[in-house]
């Protein structure tokens, strides 16, 4: 059978087929500056955190207060009562 003849010419076409399929690989000598050149810089600003404005589900207590936490529960730094952060937001937008 012709089966290493075909393999071999195969060889030769996928080596530039690779090339213009995937031109990162074609890009070896390129520093590492060149090769990001299309990626845009990360800006390293520090985030500020987003607080959740929560309202304490406990109707006599009331607070509202700002959750940092990504916690599923909060607790209420008036009446320690702990309520989940869903439903508390969701008192919140009801208003
Ligand atoms: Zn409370």
């Amino acid at each position: 059978m012709t089966v290493p003849r075909l393999g071999a010419m195969t060889m030769s076409i996928t080596r530039e087929a690779i090339l213009t399929i995937l031109p990162s690989l074609s890009n070896k000598g390129k520093t590492r500056a060149a090769r990001r050149a299309r990626k845009p810089t990360q800006d390293n600003w520090i985030k500020a955190p987003r607080g959740k404005w929560l309202k304490c589900s406990y109707a006599k207590c009331g607070f509202e207060w700002q959750y940092f936490g990504g916690h599923h529960w909060a607790e209420c730094p008036a009446c320690h009562c702990v309520t989940k952060v869903a439903v508390a937001r969701r008192i919140i937008k009801s208003r």
